[in-house]
């Protein structure tokens, strides 16, 4: 399958897209873990970055267009991909369209994982990750904590707050996504490639999907 998953932060793209991997060898590509391995890793890109994405603020379409570019082009994608947190803005749907136009690749649909602002709020002040960046598997005191506390049921390494799930950096993000990633959904419904589903469960958002996907 080819989608994008689009939705407010907290929505749980990275929750359902990691789950639908395992449905049919499809990649979860996400950006944001892309771009979070770069500061981790220290590369130039990363230094350029880092103080951007602590605050909560987007990086901007040429960069992320760059990595997309390459990304999409490896050999891992044939199977099929899951564009989580990508694209973010218009001018990278815009770009996205081009690009696969280029590659020739058709794109199944966007799903709209639809969730209350409440929700994404809670979601995200209690929400943890691995910090190995090759596992970033992700957690939640309340609904979903690790068996050993801070310790990742999947590889062991400890699991972190991110920096920018901060209650300041969270509010940025919210209205980064308000101003600039909402007008996404009516750009895919006028494309004819747009679902919303309620994402309050994500068993609800996975078989919306795979309902969809056999229609
Ligand atoms: P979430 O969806 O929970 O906000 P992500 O992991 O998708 O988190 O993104 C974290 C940060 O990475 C964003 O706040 C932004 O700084 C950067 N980022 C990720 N994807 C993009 C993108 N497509 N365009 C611009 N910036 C991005």
């Amino acid at each position: 399958m080819k989608l994008i998953l689009l939705g407010a932060p907290g929505a749980g793209k990275g929750t359902v897209a990691k789950k639908l991997t395992q449905l049919d060898g499809s990649v979860q590509i996400s950006t944001g873990d892309i771009l979070r391995g770069a500061v981790k890793a220290g590369t130039e890109l990363g230094k350029k970055i880092e103080q951007l994405m602590a605050s909560g603020d987007l990086v901007s379409d040429e960069l992320v267009m760059g990595i997309m570019e390459e990304r999409l082009q490896q050999p891992d994608c044939e199977k099929g991909f899951l564009l989580d947190g990508f694209p973010r803005t218009i001018p990278q749907a815009e770009a996205l369209k081009a690009l696969l136009e280029n590659l020739d690749i058709t794109l199944d649909m966007a799903v709209n994982l639809s969730v209350d602002r409440e929700v994404v709020l809670d979601r995200l002040s209690t929400r943890r990750t691995c910090s190995n960046s090759e596992c970033q598997a992700i957690y939640n005191i309340k609904s979903n904590p690790t068996q050993k506390g801070g310790i990742c049921d999947k590889c062991g390494s400890p699991v972190i707050q991110r920096d920018d799930e901060t209650t300041e950096a969270i509010s940025r993000r919210l209205a980064t996504y308000t101003e600039k990633t909402a007008p996404l959904i009516d750009y895919y419904e006028a494309e004819g490639l747009l679902i919303t589903v309620d994402a309050t469960s994500t068993e609800g958002v996975l078989a919306a999907i795979k309902q969809k996907l056999e229609s």
